[in-house]
């Protein structure tokens, strides 16, 4: 296998991309060595500029839960662009998929269609502040919820990996109500709540997926609504990356929890950008037209990007693939512990239905603190080792691999086999 071409493409991209890529987890920065560019994708593979194909876990952090171009979605696709790409004025379709979306979360009566996860959260703290009053927030270390100012506190994954405190350029004025709790830890919230009178929301990803995956335990989820709803404190549900992916329904339905209000992402489009915020009546209607609060998008509810989502959601609803992410997910966990232990590799695997992450360390990770106990660099030797053999990776210990339900039964077995000759590559270098 060489990377010519995309060592090429990386030079080039240099001069006028920052660092070649246009989001920082693409450029490899926690694995070492150059991103690589990629040519094409179809169903459960992706092709780079070499021709190298791989086995797809990246699934582009999470949207193609279908595989790559599936041909019901490629076919509503290729009709919607031929009536226009875009029009500033309300469509059929995003009434269809308003639809699909309210049916699959019963806490939602109305949503809001934007662009971005990134926008939906940041919306769905706007909202919630106007709902209730109140300015501050309580978010879990290690949860990340897309780059807005007042979430780049004690964010996971990109950050996490690259050891940055928030960021640059955030003013501390916009993190001053951002308060900080710990997943997992109940108390700790309780105590942000015994301090601060004001609090708007608790926002949470209902199963984490940005310090690498970690599960609420017990009744974390559970405890968490009550906690809330005593304190007339609303709870958001940030299911970017969890909505129509650990169950249709997303984590909620999962985990028997209805939040105030619910952000999505990632899957919701199919692969084109699309976020959405949705809640119950009396909170949407803050919203403007109906309401005071303002928000807004020339692109929100793009017709291709409607037809794209309402395609992969029928599919998907059709497909009903969680009882088969569950058993796939649950063999890729019990090889990768196999072939730790034969090799002496320290090693938990975290999962929950479609998601999956090995974490090397020995430590149980239920929080930030214990996925930092991490060891990084073999996970960098271990994803060179499974990209030389055909299998594509998030190039991060703190990322989610995801499954797609075009995973055929050849390509498990492949990377099975494959797991085993990355855990040997990690014995021999140590
Ligand atoms: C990906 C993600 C976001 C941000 O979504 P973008 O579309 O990248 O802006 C927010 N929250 C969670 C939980 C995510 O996984």
């Amino acid at each position: 296998m060489n990377f010519k071409k995309s060592q090429q493409l990386y030079k080039k991209g240099l001069t006028h991309m920052v660092g070649a890529v246009n989001s920082p987890v693409r450029a490899f920065a926690s694995v070492g060595g150059n991103p690589l560019f990629i040519k094409k994708a179809k169903g459960s593979q992706i092709t780079d500029v070499d021709n190298n194909k791989y086995i797809d876990f990246v699934l582009s952090y999470g949207p193609m839960i279908l595989g790559h171009r599936h041909n019901k979605v490629q076919k509503a696709i290729r009709k919607a662009i031929k009536n226009g790409y875009t029009f500033g004025a309300s469509t059929e379709n995003e009434i269809k998929l308003a639809e699909i979306v309210c049916n699959a979360f019963p806490g939602m009566d109305k949503v809001r269609f934007v662009s971005s996860g990134t926008e939906a959260v940041l919306s769905a703290i706007r909202l919630a502040r106007a709902f209730t009053g109140h300015d501050k927030l309580i978010k879990f270390a290690g949860c990340y919820h897309g780059h807005s100012d007042a979430l780049l506190v004690a964010a996971g994954s990109g950050l996490a990996t690259l050891s940055i405190p928030g960021s640059k350029g955030v003013p501390n004025d916009a993190v001053k109500n951002t308060l900080i709790a710990e997943y997992n830890n109940l108390e700790s919230v309780k105590e942000q709540i015994k301090t601060h009178k004001d609090i708007a929301a608790i926002i949470i990803e209902p199963i984490g997926g940005n310090m690498g995956v970690v599960l609420p335990q017990n009744n974390f989820l559970k405890d968490l609504q009550t906690l809330a709803k005593e304190n007339g404190i609303l709870l958001i549900c940030d299911e970017v990356m969890t909505g129509f992916r650990s169950k249709f329904g997303g984590a909620q339905e999962l985990l028997g929890v209805t939040a105030d209000i619910t952000c999505l992402g990632k899957v919701v489009g199919g692969g084109f950008p699309v976020g959405a915020y949705g809640a119950r009546n009396e909170i949407m209607e803050m919203i403007s037209p109906l309401g005071p609060m303002y928000q807004a998008g020339t692109l929100s509810g793009n017709p291709i990007a409607m037809a794209s989502g309402i395609a992969t959601l029928r599919e998907l609803k059709r497909q009903n693939p969680y009882d088969i992410f569950e058993k796939v997910g649950e063999r890729l966990k019990a090889t990768m512990l196999k072939a730790a232990a034969e090799n002496n590799i320290d090693l938990v695997v975290n999962r929950f239905g479609s998601m999956i992450n090995p974490f090397f360390t020995k430590e149980a990770v239920t929080d930030f603190k214990s996925a930092q106990t991490s060891d990084t660099k073999k996970f960098g030797i271990f994803f060179w080792e499974m990209i030389r053999n055909g299998v594509f990776l998030p190039p991060s210990q703190f990322e989610s691999w995801f499954l797609s339900s075009a995973l055929s039964e050849e390509d498990i077995v492949k990377t099975e086999k494959t797991i085993y000759a990355g855990m040997k590559k990690v014995a021999s270098i140590r």
